[in-house]
């Protein structure tokens, strides 16, 4: 069970991991896009701090949506309205609730990734940030589905995201700019994918805590 006062930290800890990863996320993006995903990435978790104080005594939903509005006004590029869209399924799961079960976090990321695809048009295999959602959530799910508690089930969910991740190494790009670069950008880690599996590792990272 996730209360509203640990997803508020978990969001600060997104907000921290982010930050701390810009330069890496940026680099990432350097080698195969516009070198620009860890200044948007950073950017928009930024401004999304004193919008998401102002609602700390709210429901998750209000929190979730007002981290996703955040986000899609400030990070620009393809990734802000994509993981806006992502955080704004996963409120509508949690509207006027207070905590979050095991049940409502598998809930939350199936609904953020079918946000994700009905933006942006892109399925697992195209090299972008699916490529690491989509394994977290068959992980989290199947866990869940066999009773195991929820930061056991967020452990296996940031393993294969991690999987998810080195996979994008293999493949060329679908979608997004580094699909310009076609085969060319085979050997090379997707930023999206990167910044997805760093985000799912702080939401562990403060359920372990
Ligand atoms: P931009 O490419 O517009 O500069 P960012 O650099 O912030 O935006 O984000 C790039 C990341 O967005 C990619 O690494 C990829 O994971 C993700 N991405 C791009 N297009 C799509 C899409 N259509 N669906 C899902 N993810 C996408
Ligand atoms: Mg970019
Ligand atoms: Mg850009």
């Amino acid at each position: 069970m996730i209360h509203r006062d640990l997803l508020l930290k978990m969001i600060e800890e997104i907000t921290m991991v982010i930050g701390a990863n810009k330069q890496y996320l940026t680099d990432l993006d350097q080698t195969i896009g516009d070198g620009d995903h860890g200044i948007n990435m950073d950017r928009g978790f930024r401004a999304i701090k004193d919008k998401v104080e102002a609602v700390k005594d709210k429901d998750c939903g209000t929190i979730l949506k007002t981290v996703a509005m955040g986000l899609i006004s400030t990070v620009g590029g393809a990734s802000g309205p994509l993981y806006g869209t992502a955080f704004m399924k996963a409120g509508q799961v949690v509207a006027n609730k207070m905590e979050i079960t095991a049940e409502d976090a598998v809930k939350i990321l199936d609904e953020a990734i079918q946000g994700i695809i009905a933006r942006g048009k892109a399925a697992q295999g195209d090299k972008t940030m699916l490529d690491a959602l989509i394994p977290a959530y068959d992980a989290l799910k199947a866990a869940v589905e066999e009773g195991e508690p929820l930061t056991n089930a967020m452990g296996k969910a940031v393993e294969a995201a991690e999987g998810g991740v080195a996979y994008t190494k293999t493949i060329a790009a679908k979608k997004g700019r580094a699909n310009y670069l076609g085969d060319r950008s085979i050997g090379h880690q997707d930023p999206g994918a990167t910044s997805s599996y760093l985000m799912l590792k702080a939401i562990y990272d403060v359920l372990t805590r």
